[in-house]
């Protein structure tokens, strides 16, 4: 699919991407509705964390969230599950909803159908075992996603759930510098995109801290990204 889109004009070759494997909010996002925010009538807003459970990471992050009252959507790694399923049944415990992530976190839009269908279902598998659920949310790796792959999302019950406010978390940025820019960007309906597992992740805890009484400060209700989007239908 790449080599003859390399062979075309670059503005041709991008509009071609754009359809073939969907910017976000493109056209496979309006035929297959994934959603990258809720209501805009309604203050609800969610804080999505990907790429857990991590050892070094999670305790931390679900410390805060307890003291600040919060609860969160995780998009949790089946990997990540199978070696920590402790952390993953104490995030479900606490109150917060846990998406699918894949498996073994590639790239999705090459990926064969019966590829990313393992992906999903080791990933259901894997987080059954540890919480005693099948999550009904699930999130591409970088939210990279194709007409043919979201089909399978859809045939294994999934609703795709991206992001309309990316922290950048993962850049290095100081805590502070997170945080004001997820306070410029949100609004209400917003789906915020943060990672509890990398490097220097404590960025992104100290920059939660920050930014829940901030975000509450402007009336916004913080909550999951399943309840964020329960009044979507018919906006
Ligand atoms: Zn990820």
């Amino acid at each position: 699919m790449l080599l003859p889109l390399l062979l075309v004009p670059p503005a041709i070759a991008g509009l071609a991407y754009l359809f073939l494997y969907g910017g976000i909010e493109g056209p496979i996002d309006w035929a297959m509705d994934t959603a990258t925010h809720g209501s805009r009538d309604h203050r609800r807003i969610a804080l999505t964390f990907d790429d857990g459970p991590d050892p070094q990471r999670t305790p931390a992050l679900l410390d805060a969230l307890a003291e600040l009252d919060v609860r969160a959507t995780f998009f949790l790694v089946g990997g990540a599950v199978d070696a920590h399923p402790e952390l993953a049944a104490r995030i479900a415990r606490e109150g917060h909803e846990i998406g699918n992530h894949t498996y073994t976190h590639r790239y999705l839009p090459l990926a064969r159908s019966r590829r990313v269908a393992e992906e999903l279902a080791t990933t259901d598998a894997a987080i059954e075992r540890a919480t005693g659920a099948v999550p009904a949310l699930a999130r591409p790796p970088y939210g990279g996603r194709s007409t043919r792959n979201v089909r399978v999302f859809e045939r294994h019950a999934k609703r795709l759930v991206l992001w309309d406010v990316n922290s950048n978390d993962w850049r290095g940025a100081a805590a502070e510098t997170v945080a004001a820019r997820v306070l410029e960007r949100t609004r209400p309906g917003s789906i915020i995109l943060l990672h509890e597992a990398r490097d220097g992740g404590e960025v992104t805890i100290d920059a939660v801290r920050l930014l829940v009484p901030a975000l509450r400060a402007r009336g916004f209700e913080l909550t999951t990204a399943g309840r964020t989007l329960e009044s979507r239908a018919g906006t």
